[in-house]
């Protein structure tokens, strides 16, 4: 977080805290509560709808859930405060595991129904099992005792402002520590993620578990806050609700959550108003109007693309002055807002506004680091140079790899000898089974048959990120970077094997945590300028040149600090000059000790730095050999005559 948002956070949070000096009226006191308790929620929503890029329309369940592990443990043991809130969190946090279980299997529209059912399933649980819940009767719980004194309401709203800003540094925390990259990862390419060695599998269970952690926490609150919890509110609606709230407020960020829970939370009270509603309609047109000027002057964007929204919100506030009484109107005016605003508003109003009005998302790299970089150069691989490689000292053995998709042999009984140290090119024509070979290699695919030994342990039937951390580092025919995240992100989700720093190292900013934190982001600035990319650190990955995309993709996999490299077909959409580049970072990264095996259909790049070729034609081994050698045989030859050559 920059300077000018932490103050402005800081001025916000006080302000919150002096609302129940201004208003004798408990209304609003318990207005405001329930928007922060709300904001809870979408914080730990957020992590999973925005961060690791899930549908998830089971939280008014985990919001329940919550709720009545609270009330239960009041009403069956009169437990305390200070039991409950952990409790609620705990128990919640079991449920997410729960629900995490389906976004293993399915995605999209799929996920959505079986949360969907999540939730319905744990309202109907807490309707019928009556001997714990009281079913549709619910359960008094009064505000509790903290230190031994009876909270009041105005008590009780700076505990839930405490514990919101709690949760807000909290998430914060996790969400710019490895953990939020790993989320982050996960949404930007699956892939990427397990063959860097973090496991999708793993880390989408974290996000559930730690997003219904803050649900349990939100329920909990809740139950004090209304002093009476019943089944039905935990229903459809409201988890839509809180689905909606991320999308209006904006993804990734904590400012979103908060306006969106504000809009969920006074929206429909404003529209029981009607004089209320239209002076914060016309307010809205006003600020969209002037708004949108000022972005289209300072050409941020087109006045093309500002008319809709600029009509929308002045066609809201005619409609408001037009209404003679809002009542009938309300759900429709409702839905049409929100329909409005995610067709329009992608991002959210925050994404929007920022989009307007400022540049791109300041990303908080140390400015030490950067300095402190320049001093130390080339620090960048830890793998120590072996030498030059011991002859008939193999890193990886491949014994009679077959590769079936249904009829197809992608491989037909290849071997593979790769020697540690060396440079080892791939080549055959296209679909000749060289992509489906490094598939194999790092655990996409499973080999019908065969083995394959990498530095003396086999890989067949271990899971991608597995083989990761055991060495073996790739980059992709189609580049798969995270294309929102940085490109120094990109290659601190490449570090992920060198933190050992759990979450609640995270949360509290403990020692080891920023030991790990500081040196792998040194580390990462370090392998930028490794690939010459140093002064785009904080630029989004998507936001690349083609070239400069292959290039991070080299360094995110040089991260892992492997023993094998696999390059698919580096050089290809590059210009001259940089396939030149390439081939000097090629060069040094066997100089650093690290094996490579390279795909490539550039011949030069090819006969330049391999030691060692391997051809394939149809999933077979049709040559092998020295480049030369090899580009003589005849085999070879018509093999790239025959088929389709690039
Ligand atoms: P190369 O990288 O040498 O151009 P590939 O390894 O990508 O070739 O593909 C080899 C053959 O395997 C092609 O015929 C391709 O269509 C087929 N293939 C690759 N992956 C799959 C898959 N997941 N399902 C079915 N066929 C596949
Ligand atoms: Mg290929």
């Amino acid at each position: 977080m920059n300077r000018k948002s932490l103050i402005a956070a800081v001025i916000g949070l006080a302000l919150l805290a002096t609302v129940p000096f201004f208003t004798s009226n408990s209304y609003y006191v318990h207005m405001i509560e329930t928007i922060m308790i709300y904001a809870i929620l979408l914080f730990g929503l957020d992590i999973v709808v925005g961060y690791t890029g899930q549908v998830s329309l089971g939280h008014a369940g985990l919001f329940g859930v919550g709720s009545y592990t609270a009330g239960v443990l009041f009403m069956k043991l009169g437990a305390p405060l200070w039991l409950i809130v952990p409790s609620s969190i705990g128990v919640t946090a079991l449920f997410g595991a729960l629900l995490a279980l389906p976004a293993l299997r399915v995605t999209g529209p799929y996920l959505a129904m079986v949360t969907l059912a999540f939730g319905t399933i744990i309202q109907i649980l807490i309707n019928e099992m009556t001997f714990l819940t009281e079913g549709p009767l619910g359960i008094k719980i009064p505000k509790p005792s903290l230190f031994g004194s009876q909270l009041d309401e105005k008590g009780f709203y700076w505990l839930v402002l405490a514990l919101m800003t709690l949760s807000l540094v909290v998430v914060h925390r996790v969400l710019r520590s490895q953990l939020g990259r790993a989320f982050e990862a996960l949404r930007g390419s699956p892939v990427a993620s397990d063959c860097m060695g973090v496991s999708v599998y793993r880390y989408k269970v974290y996000a559930f578990v730690i997003s219904a952690g803050f649900a349990g926490l939100a329920g909990c609150l809740y139950s004090y806050s209304e002093q009476y919890i019943s089944p039905n509110t935990y229903n459809f609606e409201l988890t839509v609700l809180f689905l909606l709230a991320v999308i209006m407020g904006g993804r990734k960020t904590r400012l979103g959550s908060l306006l969106g829970a504000s809009i969920i939370v006074m929206l429909p009270l404003l529209l029981d108003d009607l004089a209320m509603f239209r002076i914060v309609a016309s307010s809205i047109a006003v600020l969209m109007l002037i708004g949108g000027a000022v972005a289209v002057l300072k050409k941020r964007t087109t006045s093309r693309a500002m008319i809709a929204p600029v009509l929308g919100t002045i066609a809201l506030a005619g409609f408001a002055f037009w209404l003679e009484s809002i009542t009938d109107w309300r759900l429709s005016i409702f839905g049409l807002m929100i329909l409005f605003v995610v067709y329009y508003l992608q991002d959210g109003i925050v994404g929007f506004v920022r989009g307007l009005f400022f540049r791109r998302r300041a990303v908080s790299v140390e400015e030490g680091a950067l300095t402190r970089m320049e001093a130390a150069p080339d620090a960048v691989m830890v793998a120590k140079p072996s030498g030059s490689a011991a002859q008939g000292d193999d890193l990886l053995v491949a014994r009679n790899v077959l590769m079936q998709f249904g009829g197809l042999k992608a491989l037909n009984n290849v071997d593979l000898r790769i020697r540690r140290g060396s440079i080892h090119g791939l080549i055959g024509p296209n679909g000749s089974g060289k992509s489906t070979m490094m598939n194999v290699l790092t655990g996409i695919y499973v080999p019908t048959a065969g083995s394959i030994e990498f530095a003396g342990r086999s890989v067949v039937g271990r899971t991608s990120s597995d083989i990761a951390l055991s060495g073996i580092a790739r980059t992709f025919q189609n580049v798969q970077l995270f294309g929102e995240m940085t490109t120094l992100q990109n290659i601190q989700v490449g570090l992920h094997h060198s933190f050992a720093s759990n979450i609640l190292d995270v949360a509290l900013h403990s020692p080891r945590y920023l030991r790990e934190d500081r040196s792998a982001t040194e580390r990462a600035l370090g392998l930028l300028r490794f690939v010459g990319l140093a002064d785009l650190a904080t630029e989004e990955a998507r936001n690349l040149p083609y070239g400069k995309q292959r290039l991070l993709e080299i360094a995110r996999a040089l991260a892992l600090d492997p023993q094998l490299l696999l390059l698919d077909e580096p050089a290809a959409g590059l210009t001259a000059p940089d396939i030149l580049e390439l081939i000097a970072i090629i060069k040094k990264i066997r100089d650093h000790g690290i094996t490579v095996i390279l795909i490539e259909h550039h011949m030069d790049v090819v006969m330049g730095l391999c030691d060692t070729v391997s051809v394939l034609d149809f999933g077979q081994k049709i040559a092998e050999g020295k480049p030369a050698d090899v580009q003589a045989d005849e085999k070879v030859i018509e093999a790239y005559l025959g088929g389709t050559a690039a």
